[in-house]
């Protein structure tokens, strides 16, 4: 008899874009005339760079032909991909410690955030940052890792308070913790770290013989020096870190699919009867079993983002999304908000002083100013009070906002 995975039933249903949807959808049936700005989307709105729409058009050609055509490719990646992400990304940043044998391509960052589980043992202490990417938890909750929810807290999961009262940054755990996800620049709060204070957190996985799982899909982001790209740039990360980055909000791929994983060779742990556990060979034999690389042309657009000509429409990007966040981040203090992120990263994330709620917030900016916002409160409980604003809407609608912002504000 087939019996569900259990965990399904006890995973609490995804509320917070659902609830965004239907608080849109009845404020427009009831204000048919309102043009709602959606300030609430975590997707980029520029199209791909051209470098990478003529090395895809390229390779589409080269399948074309049976010459050049290209069946089932490497599951780690083609060589051509990993060699320019670990020349541009790691060796070109002097990160000389990172191979191309340390990366393997993948479809996203979601994908590998959310398979990555597959190399934890069992009853492990697993801690996530509060508020968070939702996918850490929901990911850990399917595998059966996280126990029982009571009174909105996981009984096995750690949760790493990040409390406006401490700039939204996590404190070391006080107690032993055997893996640990950072993402920083951070979604939601786009609260960015020093290398000195995510060598903190190295030194800490060191200590304890514990994991970090690194989500940087928005290094590109990093505008500010000192401000950490790659946890690699902490001395001794190679030996207790794993990270995860995308070409989504880098370079327009969310509807493309090209992200990597980073799992260097000095990742080494013990099985239980003894033997060395290199994650790299896991990693490297778990993709192989269960996962078939990533399109040829999808690759060759990748690789094109390393040329002069993509970088530079990469820079473009960024610096479009990166003064979109600034102009909501200038308007939002100009009105007596607190605000993080906007700096280093396209989110901005603010509370009103007053103590109003996130949903309570969430309602006077659709219902005064017709616009639509993340609150805080859907990432986790220490994000109540808060609201999300992206800067991947397009200019013209960033400057509407702050107008709306300033009229019905102030
Ligand atoms: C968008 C996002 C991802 C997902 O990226 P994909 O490569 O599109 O799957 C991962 N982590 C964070 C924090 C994100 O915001």
């Amino acid at each position: 008899m087939f019996r569900p995975n259990e965990n399904f039933n006890i995973l609490p249903p995804n509320y917070l874009f659902s609830e965004v949807a239907r608080r849109v959808a009845d404020f427009r049936s009831q204000n048919p005339g309102a043009g709602i700005i959606r300030m609430d989307i975590g997707d980029v709105s520029l199209p791909l760079p051209q470098a990478a729409v003529s090395a895809m058009r390229k390779a589409v050609g080269e399948m074309a032909y049976a010459a050049t055509f290209r069946g089932y490719g490497p599951e780690q990646g083609y060589e051509f991909l990993r060699r320019a992400i670990c020349d541009n990304d790691y060796k070109g940043r002097g990160l000389d410690h990172i191979s191309p044998d340390d990366i393997f391509i993948s479809d996203g960052a979601k994908s590998d955030l959310g398979n990555i589980g597959d190399l934890f043992g069992s009853g492990l202490t697993i801690a996530v940052c509060n508020p968070g990417y939702p996918v850490y938890v929901d990911a850990n909750v399917i595998d059966g890792n996280a126990g029982i929810l009571r009174d909105g807290r996981w009984s096995r999961l750690v949760s790493l308070e990040c409390p406006a009262e401490s700039d939204f940054k996590p404190t070391l755990p006080t107690q032993d913790v055997d893996v640990i996800y950072l993402c920083f620049p951070c979604n939601p709060t786009g609260v960015a770290l020093s290398v000195t204070e995510i060598q903190e957190w190295v030194d800490y996985a060191l200590a304890h013989d514990s994991l970090i799982i690194f989500d940087s899909a928005y290094e590109a982001y990093v505008s500010e020096p000192g401000i950490a790209r790659s946890i690699y740039e902490a001395e001794g990360a190679e030996k207790c870190a794993i990270e995860i980055r995308s070409f989504s909000k880098t370079a327009g791929f969310t509807g493309l699919r090209c992200g990597y994983t980073v799992v260097p060779a000095a990742l080494r742990f013990a099985f239980s009867n003894g033997e060395t556990a290199s994650l790299r060979n896991m990693w490297n034999r778990r993709q192989s079993t269960k996962f078939n690389g990533v399109g040829y042309p999808v690759q060759r657009a990748a690789e094109a983002l390393f040329s002069p000509e993509g970088q530079a429409e990469i820079r473009h990007n960024v610096s479009c999304y990166l003064e979109n966040a600034r102009i909501l981040r200038d308007t939002l203090e100009s009105l007596g908000f607190e605000t993080t992120g906007g700096i280093n990263s396209p989110y901005v994330w603010f509370r009103d002083m007053n103590g109003k709620g996130s949903w309570e917030l969430f309602d006077l900016l659709l219902h005064e100013c017709h616009l639509s916002s993340t609150p805080g409160v859907g990432f986790g409980s220490a994000g109540e009070g808060c609201i999300r604003f992206t800067g991947f809407n397009s200019r013209k609608n960033t400057l509407r906002t702050a107008e709306r912002l300033k009229e019905k504000l102030l």
